[in-house]
């Protein structure tokens, strides 16, 4: 067969590509053309082909020839992905555990794993590769020799799991807990449960905390007439078949006695939060279930540290970016930080600062060559490459720095330029990274604004859902993102493949040009003098008005050269915006001057937020058709309407037309409460307890003495005032902030720096961490106790607060 068709000799497939953005290496890579709701992977075939790609798994063959590549051709990509996956899992002889539930299944896993790994081999999927596509990736990254693998496994709509189910198999579970989790599409709370139970459908043994009234109640009755045994296990003696008796909790530490199975198990845990003892007890009392030696148990617990799993970006000495990734030192993490590093270095030379990766099951040369193999993929100027095991097995062929340990490079350290550089820090616990973090680090300013890029995908992606396919999503990165930062958020929304950028005003563009933002931009507020750059760097302005309608005419004119506009139609709003009347004289210039191009007609909504205002918003949408439809009918070109906000996203699909224009609620407000509660919160404002005194009754406290103790207490300065956008307004009682899970009040005036805030008899310490809005104290009642909306909050940050940017 091989001789008549050539295409079928064996080929090696080696690594699965079904994300063409983070393609990184053409050999003996396999792409898997996806289809999803807003996304084609056939769209990429060209560009990877162009790139060395030659297999491809596709729904349908592309008219084009692609000499010498391979297509498999397959009714449904994903589905196909799943049965390669459940292939893997048939073959796989080890044990298989499955984790799934509402929070802490990442870090369940992460512990699980550092404790079953060592007496036999053990496997978990990296990150949180846990849904339709990332299960069965994981099973592809399986090493041969596993013996035991963890897998988690995340749903998000009902009938998801049952797939998942399907090629995992677990024999043995962890049901984490269940909560209110954000973007699941389930009638309530029992439903999830029963749908997530799915996973064990032919498990032997699940674990599961007893004291979660919800998980309690259901699972017992899911688990009826099935085989499957539960293993709860309750603070509280009697409630289950494990229980815990805490003898002594501090905040850093407590001391446990397991009562499993008759026998007594004595534990000393290095952390007392509640949640990290909830995800570190389903993870021992599944591993005694297993059988895993105590003694082994009890040593490996000592070095569980809670996980910092996440990675920051913030601006470095001289003008470089900083990238720090705490994240376990697995390969796979490495190589996304990579990814991370190219797409937010861009034209920056690359610096990549790397230790030896420790507590990997897989080691030595082949733990190495892997090391090279992947960063070889990536251009960078230079690697820092420190500790033994580097210097030993690799890196050779690269332009690598030995150091033998953290404390010599750290002398070295001023030696080196980091002008402009773009830097990735990827180091395992023990050389302490945060040393190097520290010595490459701004001066740390005490107030800052924590953004969670991964936060801000889920919203994307929440919006995007709405959209009906070939609709496209702009975004408006209007006023430095909404005070989250244009240039890093518009390198994620471009990453993302968002369509287009709104910008109000041609210098916000032009800075995202220059931070190698390739995509279309459109600038509110066009300014004649910046009209001559804004055709220089391609940014594409709106025109509301005849004037500048023949300005901008002249302009292309003058300098012969094609520009692209957006017409603003006036509808209801009264602010700017072309009138019913001059659409006759408007259409009559365009047409005399072909060299300006109709990117799109839209009008903006005055009232979208409002239920109350809906006749009106209606009657908006009505008219906006038809003076665009006048327009359009002028042109024989394809010209894009648009007209919804995020309000508009919401509640108006009719208001969709081409196009919808994302603002607010990409960072995480919404302006409705069902979807408020699909939402993140981007962003985080942060301070920190300067100092804490004891103020006895009868003083007074702040500025024009506008406060008096009635009591004695105690109150505590904290580092943020009305220059940094914590409002005057706010002064006595009318802010409040939150310290640990407490919200205290504002006392006496705001100053420009300060604040003071009512501890009463609480003792809280210097330098403390002070939450001023973040999801656990939503931004809304700050903006609410000001009298103003979330947005006025968000781009009253002023830009002395430093932005650190996170992904989890
Ligand atoms: C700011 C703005 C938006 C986004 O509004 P949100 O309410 O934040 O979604 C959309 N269109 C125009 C023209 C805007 O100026």
């Amino acid at each position: 067969m091989g001789t008549e068709h050539p295409n079928l000799e064996a080929r090696t497939v080696a690594h699965l590509l079904w994300d063409s953005r983070q393609f990184s290496t053409a050999k003996d890579t396999a792409f898997f053309a996806l289809r999803g709701k807003n996304h084609d992977g056939h769209r990429y075939l060209e560009a990877l082909y162009q790139k060395g790609v030659r297999i491809f798994v596709v729904e349908e063959i592309p008219e084009a020839a692609f000499a010498d590549a391979l297509f498999l051709k397959v009714a449904d990509s994903i589905e196909a992905l799943q049965e390669l996956g459940k292939a893997i899992r048939k073959d796989f002889k080890g044990e298989l555990i499955g984790l799934t539930g509402s929070n802490g299944k990442t870090i369940t896993k992460e512990w699980l794993w550092r404790l079953l790994d060592g007496p036999q081999k053990a496997f978990r999927n990296p990150k949180s590769y846990n849904s339709q596509i990332g299960v069965p990736l994981s099973l592809w990254e399986m090493e041969e020799d596993v013996e035991i693998a963890i897998l988690e496994a995340g749903i998000s709509q009902p009938g998801e799991m049952t797939k998942l189910a399907a090629i995992l198999k677990p024999k043995w579970g962890i049901f984490t807990n269940i909560g209110s989790a954000h973007g699941e599409n389930f009638p309530n709370t029992e439903a999830k449960i029963a749908e997530k139970f799915k996973l064990f459908a032919e498990a032997e043994h699940l674990v599961y905390p007893a004291d979660d009234r919800l998980l309690a109640a259901e699972l017992p009755k899911l688990a009826a007439n099935s085989p499957l045994k539960l293993q709860p296990w309750s603070y509280h003696k009697g409630q289950a078949s494990t229980w815990i008796n805490v003898l002594d909790q501090r905040t850093d530490a407590v001391d446990l006695e397991i009562h499993y199975s008759a026998e007594t198990y004595l534990f000393h845990l290095p952390f007392g939060d509640a949640a990290s003892l909830e995800n570190v007890l389903n993870a021992l009392v599944l591993a005694l279930t297993m059988g895993v030696p105590y003694l082994h148990l009890q040593e490996q617990v000592q070095l569980l540290a809670p996980v910092e799993m996440r990675l920051e970006m913030k601006r470095g000495r001289e003008q470089s970016v900083l990238i720090n990734d705490a994240y376990n030192s697995d390969l796979e993490s490495l190589r996304l930080a990579l990814h991370f590093l190219e797409a937010h270095g861009r034209d920056r030379s690359k610096v990549l600062v790397l230790s030896d990766l420790l507590q990997i099951s897989l080691q030595g040369a082949s733990l190495y060559a892997k090391v090279v193999d992947i960063i070889g993929r990536f251009q960078l100027e230079k690697i820092i490459a420190i500790g033994p095991q580097l210097k030993q097995f690799g890196l050779a062929e690269l332009p690598v720095d030995h150091y033998p340990d953290t404390e010599s490079f750290l002398a070295a350290i001023a030696h080196y330029s980091w002008r402009d550089k773009a830097i990735l820090l990827k180091g395992s616990r023990p050389f302490q990274f945060e040393r190097i973090d520290r010595r490459l680090s701004l001066k740390r300013h005490q107030t800052v604004l924590e953004v969670y890029l991964d936060r801000l995908v889920h919203n994307l992606n929440f919006y995007r859902s709405r959209l009906r396919s070939g609709q496209k999503l702009m975004v408006m990165v209007k006023a430095f993102a909404y005070g989250s930062g244009s240039e890093e958020v518009a390198r994620v929304l471009q990453f993302h493949g968002v369509d287009y950028l709104a910008v109000a005003y041609a210098d916000e563009g032009v800075a995202l040009r220059k931070a190698g933002v390739d995509m279309p931009i459109m600038v509110l507020n066009t300014e004649s003098e910046a009209l001559l750059e804004m055709l220089e760097y391609e940014l594409e302005p709106e025109v509301y008005s005849l004037m500048r309608l023949r300005e901008v005419a002249e302009l292309a004119n003058s300098e012969q050269r094609k520009l692209k506009i957006h017409l603003k139609l006036e509808t209801g709003m009264n602010r700017l915006g072309f009138e019913a009347e001059q659409l006759e004289d408007l259409i009559g210039i365009l047409k005399s001057n072909p060299l300006l191009e109709l990117s799109s007609i839209f009008s903006h909504l005055a009232a979208s937020d409002d239920p109350e205002e809906s006749e009106f918003t209606k009657a908006q949408i009505q008219t906006f058709q038809k003076m665009a439809g006048q327009i359009e009918a002028a042109f024989d070109y394809p010209i894009l309407k648009h007209l919804a906000n995020t309000g508009a996203i919401e509640d108006y699909p009719e208001a969709y037309f081409d196009m919808v224009r994302l603002g607010i609620g990409l960072y995480g407000v919404a302006a409705h409460p069902e979807e408020q509660a699909q939402l993140r919160q981007v962003s985080e404002l942060k301070a920190t307890v300067s100092q804490v005194k004891k103020v006895p009754k009868g003083q007074t406290v702040g500025y024009g003495r506008t406060w008096t103790a009635d009591r004695d207490t105690r109150i505590a300065v904290v580092s943020i005032g009305y220059a940094d956008g914590f409002p005057r307004s706010l002064s006595n009682g009318r802010g409040q902030v939150m310290i640990g899970t407490k919200l205290y009040p504002v006392v006496g005036r705001v100053c420009m720096d300060m604040i003071m805030v009512d501890l009463g008899d609480d003792l809280i310490k210097e330098g403390e961490e002070v939450l001023i809005f973040g999801e656990s104290y939503p931004i809304q009642n700050m903006a609410s106790a000001m009298n103003t909306i979330a947005y006025e909050v968000l781009t009253g940050i002023s830009s002395r607060v430093k932005r650190v940017y996170y992904m989890a």
